[in-house]
């Protein structure tokens, strides 16, 4: 479903990426984790074409995006991503966040798409918000609202950058709750997290990435339990 063979993304000067590889099977959950400023959402970022690079090659839910990233928009809706924070547009009710990219890129009709957009705000049990705008919600239910609408194009592909990291502490857990959900049910995701119990109990692998490179993967229990790196120990030890 993923295979990203090294990836070098440089800002300038600044080499950010030193040439990472990660190959997700259809289905499989991956946990992106490591040290701020690692490269997380940067190499997220890539997959999905929001930033060039300079070299490598990306092949994502069937695409082969190009390196200038301008084939862009084949992968609309077949990739949704979902970010820290939320990036609903703001002048639009929930009801037309979801529905405005079935319309524009599935063109989808004006009634299909709100009657999928409703049956989706009610799996996220937010259907009495379906009028309100994004200010008048709480972080909690914007970043439902969000998962909601990269839902409704029905991606093969979920990338999560951080998806929690901007809530406070009492709404993580519903936004937790939704991804769980979407990780029983056959999706193929990627989440930059520092949630350790989501990773534990929801990922099939965990990436840890220090310095622009992936030092470590491995299953839950073998990357807590028995962490080769000395890096990963001290992260672990850091947000543990
Ligand atoms: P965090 O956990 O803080 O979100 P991260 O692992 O997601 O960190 P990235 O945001 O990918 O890290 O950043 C990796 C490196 O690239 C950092 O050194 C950062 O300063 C740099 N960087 C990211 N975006 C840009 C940009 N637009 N221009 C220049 N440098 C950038
Ligand atoms: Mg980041």
């Amino acid at each position: 479903m993923i295979v990203a063979q090294n990836l070098i993304k440089s800002y300038g000067a600044a080499k950010v990426l030193h040439g990472v590889s990660l190959t997700v099977a259809a289905g499989e959950r991956i946990v992106l984790c490591g040290p701020s400023g690692s490269g997380k959402s940067t190499f997220v970022r890539c997959l999905n074409g929001l930033e060039e690079r300079q070299g490598g090659t990306v092949e994502i839910a069937g695409h082969c995006l190009s390196a200038d990233c301008a084939n862009v928009l084949a992968l609309a809706g077949d990739v949704g991503m979902v970010f820290q924070q939320f990036n609903l547009f703001p002048h639009l009710t929930v009801l037309d966040n979801l529905t405005l990219a079935m319309r524009r890129v599935r063109r989808t009709p004006h009634r299909a798409a709100e009657e999928e957009a409703m049956a989706m705000l009610a799996r996220m049990q937010l259907t009495e918000k379906a009028a309100s705008y994004p200010r008048q919600l709480s972080g909690g239910q914007q970043q439902r609202v969000a998962i909601a609408r990269a839902l409704c194009m029905k991606p093969k592909v979920m990338l999560f950058d951080e998806p929690t990291s901007a809530l406070d502490p009492e709404m993580v857990k519903e936004v937790l709750d939704v991804m769980t959900d979407l990780s029983c049910q056959g999706l193929t995701m990627i989440v930059v997290t520092h949630e350790m119990g989501f990773a534990r109990s929801v990922a099939d692998r965990i990436i840890f990435m220090d310095r622009g490179t992936i030092l470590e993967e491995a299953d839950p229990e073998t990357f807590f339990r028995h962490p080769s790196h000395a890096r990963t120990k001290e992260f672990l030890r850091q947000i543990g």
